[in-house]
């Protein structure tokens, strides 16, 4: 054994760090994991497509249909602004009720690795109102090779997550609040951009709150598939407060993944604001990112390799199981060791 080098063996067996890895995913990451649609072959839209891809530019008054379909959020705001409720209440179940209807495929999906791939000190922030992130988490706790899995918020609301205004939790939409018995109310989804107020509705701010305080206290900050922050001010600011001043973080490293062809200076300017000194990597796939190569380990990683200055080698996650099972063993001895420690 070489005290200057970390073998795959040795990363596996010393699940030594508390500090979380963050990831941030926006529409991009649910485009890679389901680049030919859902298990119906239905498409994923980004939301500046929503409006044709939904066909909701129909109604919106004439002098909004052409904003609709080039930037919905700020439409949608002006119709808001109009106080047209009942279109408002088309929008948001026709919204809902599309991004409802989204399922996994059943074969092994980039989301089953994302889930597999982070610990229950791990985070997950997810600006996507899709299904997939949760209907993997379920299936894969259904497989019952572990219970620790990544902390989940959703900065945008989601279709699958509901809330207890009374409890303060959240859980599955419509399942009961363990305490209280009652339903939990589907979070909302779309708000007037213009006036979009993350304090207003108590579930989102919760969320937002979490995210806060799990950005100012990780050590690897990894953002996947959300790269235009410019339209959604608020949103960047409020990482931003998070993550605090880019000059106290010590050493933290910060991963943009997008997709291939990407321009890689532009979105270096963009995540300027979170990325200290040299210490960030921009990334084609998800499966270049450290979450990927040292699956589990991510952060012990990252300590091994920049605090320690050690040799580490890579753990890569494969890219084709035949099934979840499979995928599941694949998993198991990082499972058993931190079972064990
Ligand atoms: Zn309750």
């Amino acid at each position: 054994m070489n005290e200057h080098e970390v073998t795959v063996e040795q990363e596996i067996a010393n699940p030594f760090h508390s500090k979380p890895h963050v990831l941030l995913l926006g529409a991009g990451a649910s485009k890679a994991a389901l680049p030919n649609g859902d298990k119906h072959g239905r498409p994923v839209p980004l939301l500046r497509d929503i409006a044709e891809d939904l066909k909701l530019d129909n109604l919106f008054p004439e002098e909004l249909k052409e904003l609709a379909t080039k930037d919905f959020e700020s439409a949608y705001s002006k119709l808001f602004e109009l106080g047209v409720s009942e279109e408002l209440n088309k929008i948001d179940s026709l919204v809902r009720g599309y991004f409802s209807k989204l399922e996994l495929p059943d074969e092994p999906n980039l989301y089953d690795a994302i889930n597999l791939s982070m610990r229950d000190k791990d985070v997950i922030l997810t600006f996507n109102w899709d299904p997939f992130l949760m209907q993997s988490r379920i299936r894969l706790a259904k497989l019952g090779i572990t219970t620790s899995f990544p902390q989940l918020f959703f900065l945008h609301g989601n279709v699958t997550v509901g809330f207890c205004e009374e409890h303060n939790t959240s859980g599955i939409a419509e399942q009961p609040c363990s305490r209280c018995r009652k339903p939990f109310k589907p979070s909302k989804l779309l708000y007037p951009v213009e006036h979009k107020d993350y304090q207003s509705d108590n579930f989102i701010k919760r969320e937002w709150e979490a995210a806060q305080y799990y950005l100012k206290n990780c050590s690897v900050f990894t953002v996947f598939g959300y790269s235009a922050p410019v339209t959604d001010k608020e949103a960047i600011g409020l990482l931003k407060d998070g993550w605090g001043d880019v000059n106290d973080r010590s050493m933290e490293q910060t991963e943009i993944i997008n997709r291939p062809g990407s321009d890689h200076d532009a979105l270096s300017e963009t995540w300027s604001p979170f990325i200290h000194t040299h210490h960030v990597d921009i990334l084609d796939s998800f499966y270049d990112s450290f979450i990927a190569k040292h699956p589990r380990r991510s952060v012990e990683a990252y300590w091994n390799q920049y605090w320690e200055a050690k040799f580490i080698s890579n753990n890569p996650v494969p890219q084709n199981f035949s099934s979840l099972s499979e995928m599941a063993e694949w998993f198991k001895p990082l499972v058993d060791a931190e079972k064990k420690s």
